[in-house]
């Protein structure tokens, strides 16, 4: 039986106005909450809102500010939140000063750091929606549609990577816990085929192989997992940062001499610090040989599963027991929108627990369909909301598309960076990453090179003229840009290197100095 549909509201405008249940006394939280009588404040809470934040993004003329983490910390401090403001305007004002003024702003083209992204306009506004309705994904009973729509995501997600007819997942809050959720389900799993409880001294013999430049939330989940994070087994990697699967070969032969078991291997589309992409299709072989889970992690990679031109870097992915895409990365979408995808969906039960508040053990799943029964959160926000109005609003290809000219904007700036005398660039970029340090006149490889690349990246923060990553090759520093904005152009890159040199040069000069001068050198 269905019912009639909602008639359409008109707009509350007078204190008492009826409602779908009733008119009621004005309560002392009236104009607190949201419901029927505050809708209309709700739009304008929500304007007033997206006002400050859009001026906010619009005033950004620099990625920073620079400003300094103790004036920071003493404005926040001496805020009484005890004593409220009384009004949204108010509080929103005073977010200037506390945050908006001094916020790092991702959209901007000289922000060039770390896996942000410029964010969906549809995708706010799906924020919007998910926040005041507020489903809760753990059961059916607190979410409806919200289910259905977040089951369809994984489900087209599931079937662009190619993962066949039984896969499912569910969304999480990042690649952290879409890796957790999936070594998880790797280490139940391969407990039951040795016929091990998960508490057995077997779990200290189970292994997990990830190249060398894996991301360290493999690590914590190995170590969360019980098995200590020195069950991780990094596998080298070739010259373009590839995981060898020669080492991983030998690497897996050797375990099984030694009774150890090759949990899982997990293969990185797109590592963090290089976006490099592991040899998909071969590791897949490999672990189907040993009979080893295949992981892939492809929070950062998982956005050429939109790519129009690039698509065919991911080949081999179809063949993984489980998938880590973050939407919050390479798909555009607002923190938190990642998800985790299994082959398998029998395989989802190992992180089922019943509770007879919740979900009890006698619910038919058909009827029930609960989606905590996969998802080691249990309320959960409906974080998928945004991606679908992205889908239904713009698409997929252009989604894909503004990926691809990351991608393109990566290889041009790395051939613009190694036109440069002062510059050197590690290796061509795999993805939207690329590796570089700034060489002052005639300073070789050393402390002092490390030191210059390290200031002017700090120097270039404080500015608030651009903001780059660091990281480490072989122990020395380095420089990184990740791009991630369409935005973004080869002349931006061009002006970030710019202050980096002139910042460098400006250390190197400093050390002179104070060498001449005999004073001892800060290490
Ligand atoms: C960013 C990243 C993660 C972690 O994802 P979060 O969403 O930050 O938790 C995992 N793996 C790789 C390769 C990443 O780049």
């Amino acid at each position: 039986m269905s019912r009639d549909p909602r008639p359409p509201l008109e707009p509350v405008t007078t204190d008492a106005a009826p409602t779908s249940y009733g008119s009621r006394p004005r309560a002392p939280w009236h104009d607190a909450l949201l419901h029927a009588e505050t809708s209309e404040a709700l739009v304008g809470a929500v304007h007033a809102a997206t006002r400050v934040a859009a001026d906010a993004v619009r005033r950004a003329d620099g990625p920073f500010t620079g400003a300094d983490p103790g004036v920071l910390e003493s404005r926040v401090a001496a805020t009484d939140l005890d004593t409220p403001l009384g009004g949204l305007d108010d509080a929103l004002s005073e977010l200037g000063p506390l945050y908006l003024d001094d916020a790092v702003y991702f959209h901007h083209p000289r922000y060039v750091a770390h896996l942000n992204c410029p964010i969906s306009v549809p995708a706010i506004a799906a924020d919007v929606i998910a926040s005041s309705i507020n489903s809760s994904m753990d059961t059916w009973d607190q979410s409806a549609g919200a289910t259905m729509i977040e089951r369809r995501l994984v489900r087209w997600t599931a079937d662009r990577i190619g993962l066949g007819p039984r896969a499912n997942g569910v969304f999480t809050s990042g690649g952290t816990t879409s890796n957790l959720q999936a070594l998880l389900l790797a280490r139940d799993h391969t407990l039951m085929l040795c016929g091990e409880a998960v508490d057995s001294p077997a779990l200290h013999r189970l292994r997990i192989l990830a190249s060398e430049d894996g991301h360290f939330s493999v690590v914590k989940a190995a170590s969360l997992l019980g098995m200590g994070g020195d069950a991780v087994v990094p596998v080298a990697v070739d010259d373009d940062r590839r995981m060898d699967p020669e080492a991983l070969s030998r690497a897996l032969s050797r375990m099984r001499e030694e009774g150890l078991v090759p949990m899982a291997v997990v293969a990185t589309a797109g590592t963090t610090d290089f976006g490099a992409i592991d040899p998909l299709a071969a590791i897949a072989g490999l672990c189907r040989a040993h009979g080893a889970w295949m992981h892939v992690d492809a929070a950062y990679g998982g956005g050429l599963l939109a790519s129009p031109s690039y698509a065919d870097r991911l080949a081999g992915i179809g063949s993984a027991d489980s998938v880590t895409v973050d939407f919050h990365k390479t798909w555009f979408q607002p923190v938190a929108s990642s998800v985790v995808v299994v082959r398998e969906r029998r395989t989802l039960r190992h992180a089922t627990y019943h509770a007879d508040y919740l979900n009890p053990v006698d619910a038919d799943p058909e009827e029930k369909p609960n989606q905590v029964d996969k998802s080691l959160q249990t309320t959960r926000r409906f974080d998928a909301l945004k991606l679908w109005l992205t889908l239904r609003t713009t698409g997929a290809d252009a989604i894909g598309t503004m990926f691809d000219a990351c991608i393109d904007l990566a290889t041009a700036g790395a051939a613009a960076y190694r036109a440069r005398p002062g510059v050197e660039v590690l290796l061509d970029p795999p993805l939207s990453t690329v590796v570089f340090r700034v060489r002052p006149d005639g300073v070789p490889d050393g402390d002092l090179l490390d030191r210059a690349n390290d200031e002017a990246r700090d120097r270039l923060f404080a500015s608030g003229e651009g903001a780059v990553a660091a990281t480490k090759v072989d122990g020395r520093s380095w420089l990184k840009l990740t791009l991630l904005n369409p935005a973004t152009t080869v002349a931006d890159l061009e002006h970030v290197v710019d202050l980096l040199e002139r910042h460098a040069a400006d250390v190197v000069d400093e050390a002179d100095s104070s060498t001449r001068s005999g004073t001892r050198e800060a290490s």
